[in-house]
């Protein structure tokens, strides 16, 4: 008689859990899945809980590979580029990518983490909702559960458990209890809070629907993502200390005036600008590190559990579905053997978690601040050129890490080359008919090997 599949108990219903119960379920696995928040298509969302994602290439393979993506397509905007509005209210569109296909695509969180749970218990996978998990011990694999509505303790025998619950792991917790984890959390100084621009009088958008707003304002920004019912969902990015930070922003006078005076064109379509900004708190962003990722094949960590990184890259859940997709690639090949596909699995991540976790950081100064910068916006059209002319060997490092599936670490390593190339080439241009396309392909030729490009 052929045995059962091990059960894998996964704790966390957020995106990374649902997604990996799914195409565990598809190859015959029974999943658990044990969530501390009550059922969100039951339960309304907490203030502060509603921000859109921007899904790119990562993501949407991820979700290709569960068979969800084509029904996604009625919830989700593509994005075709940043439309950037100075304090004067000027506006200035810059292309995410080459072409019409190189897009990103607003999806609200809800809509994804609900149509996610969906298809997770249709492919057979139980879920416990209000079930926080509050311990789990590695060597017997007993976990130990809360009802978060009664107050109720129980306990859980396991085989496989995945720590798929965010940045402040229950399991990450328990592990750095073991000799020699290595662990680093890194706080910005900055906060978030979400807040709406809500749709016009005629149900659609009151600003470009096909554009990522952004209010770059060097050392803060406000963003704005569409959403399918005209309304906008913004982030507001500011210090959490200072005079152009949330601690000197605390009366409705204070936030008006803040608003006024910076986003002006903004403030005029947020009629619940006070409101919202009173009503949703502020929070933090942490990039985390860590390792080992697992424990003698009974416990892993995926997703933000194991390596939370700052939004600015808009990849922390494409790159948790990417996770997604490693693992179950590696039981694909090498079965069940949870002690060598654990280890794989980290050896496959680590080194392209860091580099996007390095890159996003890197990208908060580039949102905020130089896409304001016109020298900027100038090497951005000289990348494109170059990419147009050389498509295989210089693809731009935004491209790379968003519309491609090259490694994080082959993208961070090649863009730190195609900076220093582009920097010599633009030097003492400001055309790009004036570029010197000779010495272009003597850089490229000589600094960059042929890429593998992945559908
Ligand atoms: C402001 C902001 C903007 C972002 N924008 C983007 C973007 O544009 N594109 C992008 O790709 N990513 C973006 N991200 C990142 C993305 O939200 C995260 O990477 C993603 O949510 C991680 O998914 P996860 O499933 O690993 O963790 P989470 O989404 O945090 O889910 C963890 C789940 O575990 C549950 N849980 C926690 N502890 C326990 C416990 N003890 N027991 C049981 N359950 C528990 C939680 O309730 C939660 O449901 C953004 C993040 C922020 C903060």
């Amino acid at each position: 008689m052929k045995a059962a599949p091990d059960k894998i108990t996964l704790i966390g219903a957020g995106l990374n859990g649902p997604l990996l119960a799914i195409l565990l379920a598809q190859r015959g696995f029974a999943v658990e899945i044990f969530e501390r928040r009550p059922d969100m298509r039951r339960v309304r969302l907490s203030a502060g809980r509603s921000i859109n994602l921007a899904l790119s290439t990562r993501g949407i393979h991820a979700l290709q590979q569960a068979g969800l993506w084509e029904g996604m397509r009625s919830i989700i905007i593509p994005m075709k580029g940043r439309m950037m509005h100075s304090t004067a209210g000027e506006l200035a569109f810059q292309p995410y990518g080459k072409n019409e296909m190189e897009v990103i695509n607003s999806i609200s969180r809800a809509e994804l983490n609900i149509a996610l749970i969906n298809a997770a218990e249709e492919q057979g996978a139980t879920i416990y909702f209000n079930q926080r998990c509050t311990g789990y011990d590695l060597k017997t694999g007993v976990l130990r559960v809360r009802n978060e509505e009664t107050g109720e303790d129980a306990i859980r025998e396991t085989r496989v458990v995945i720590g798929c619950d965010g940045s402040a792991s229950s399991i990450r917790a328990e592990m750095f209890k073991l000799s020699r984890f290595n662990f680093s959390q890194q706080y910005l100084d900055y906060g978030y809070k979400e807040l709406t621009i809500p749709a016009g009088s005629d149900g659609k958008h009151q600003l470009e629907t096909h554009a990522l707003h952004i209010w770059p304002r060097g050392n803060y920004m406000l963003i704005a993502l569409p959403n399918i019912d005209g309304t906008f969902a913004c982030i507001l990015f500011l210090p959490f200390e200072g005079a152009d930070g949330f601690a000197s922003v605390t009366t409705q006078a204070e936030v008006m005036q803040f608003f006024q005076t910076r986003f002006p064109d903004a403030v005029s379509l947020m009629p619940q600008l006070a409101d919202n900004y009173f009503a949703n708190p502020i929070g933090a962003m942490v990039t985390i590190k860590c390792s080992p990722w697992h424990v003698q094949g009974r416990a892993l960590l995926l997703g933000d559990a194991v390596h939370a990184i700052v939004p600015f890259f808009g990849q922390g859940i494409n790159c948790g579905f990417e996770d997604c997709t490693c693992l179950v690639e590696l039981l694909d090949r090498q079965g069940a053997d949870w002690p060598r596909v654990f280890a794989g699995f980290e050896k496959e991540r680590k080194v392209n978690t860091d580099a996007i976790a390095d890159m996003a950081i890197e990208n908060f100064t580039e949102m905020r601040d130089r896409v304001a910068d016109s020298r900027f916006l100038f090497r951005k059209k000289v990348e494109l050129a170059l990419e147009a002319k050389y498509p295989q060997l210089f693809v731009p490092k935004y491209a790379m890490v968003t519309f491609h599936r090259i490694p994080y670490s082959v993208a961070l390593a090649r863009g730190i080359v195609q900076d220093r190339i582009l920097g010599e080439l633009c030097e003492s241009v400001d055309r790009v008919e004036n570029l010197d396309w000779e010495k272009a392909v003597q850089l490229i030729r000589r600094d960059l090997t042929p890429l593998e490009l992945r559908p």
